[in-house]
């Protein structure tokens, strides 16, 4: 019984990790489409038309990934 319980914390905890990986925020422009990761040195400078979204939003809006941070 005690084994049952340990693999469901352990598929639990699993799933809680693999759902915070995928709520990434980006920087996504909207103008050239393009979606840096947070900590890019091009953030601070996209101060016009950028919005932090989920990638899987960005990617939705048809994003490109940023060729220095590869997004
Ligand atoms: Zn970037």
């Amino acid at each position: 019984m005690k084994k049952i319980l340990v693999s469901i914390l352990a598929s639990f905890v699993f799933f809680m990790t693999s759902a915070a990986a995928f709520a990434e925020d980006v920087m996504f422009n909207t103008k050239t489409l393009r979606y840096h990761s947070i900590s890019c040195r091009y953030v601070p400078v996209c101060t016009v038309n950028c919005i932090k979204i989920d990638k899987k939003e960005a990617l939705k809006r048809g994003g490109i990934p940023c060729k220095v941070c590869g997004g």
